[in-house]
């Protein structure tokens, strides 16, 4: 394969073990890491290609998944935390010492998603995180410099991995949004 989808997709994907219920995530510095721990299983995990993820050298894709906010705390060096933009809805927890983003988190109360934390589970020692079921914001990998004549073997590769290629989120995430947005517009379902 002429390129990497993100290194713990490109050899398979591994089922989440049934009994899990979280772990640690590490920053890649060799001192004094950033550690947070999760007392939970994650949900949604998928491939994004957003511009905004972390993604490690290499990867096309980011691998993120989401866990709910009072599940999750950071246990060891904190100090070496700062948000990428503040002006961003999701603010990214990064670590200054590896560039590595250790968490997202949403403080708006009004946002769809408000409530869960964003994570990238290969960051964790432990086996058995919920895996990745979707690819998202496919698309937008041309904006850091992805090929736009590749992009068809990019969707076929992500299809043979069994994760299905969308150019926004899935489309229960996005109904989910939708449902929310309507609710808080007071729109009526109708039959
Ligand atoms: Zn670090
Ligand atoms: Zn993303």
């Amino acid at each position: 394969m002429a390129f990497s989808i993100h290194p713990a997709i490109d050899n398979g994907i591994k089922p989440a073990s049934p009994s899990f219920a979280g772990g640690t995530l590490n920053c890649k510095c060799s001192d004094r890491k950033v550690v947070v721990s999760v007392k939970s299983q994650s949900a949604h995990n998928h491939a994004c290609g957003c511009t905004k993820c972390w993604k490690p050298a290499g990867a096309l894709f980011s691998q993120v998944a989401v866990v709910p906010r009072d599940k999750l705390s950071v246990t060891a060096n904190a100090d070496k935390l700062k948000v990428v933009d503040p002006s961003a809805t999701i603010q990214r927890y990064a670590c200054t010492g590896c560039g590595v983003h250790m968490y997202g988190r949403i403080e708006n109360k009004g946002h769809p998603l408000y409530g869960l934390d964003f994570i990238h589970t290969e960051l964790s020692p432990e086996q058995g995180w919920s895996p990745p079921e979707f690819a998202a914001f496919v698309s937008s990998i041309i904006e850091s410099g992805a090929d736009p004549a590749n992009m068809g073997a990019v969707r076929s590769r992500l299809k043979q991995l069994g994760l299905e290629p969308y150019d926004c989120l899935s489309p229960a995430i996005m109904d989910l949004i939708a449902t929310h947005t309507a609710k808080q517009k007071g729109v009526t379902a109708r039959a």
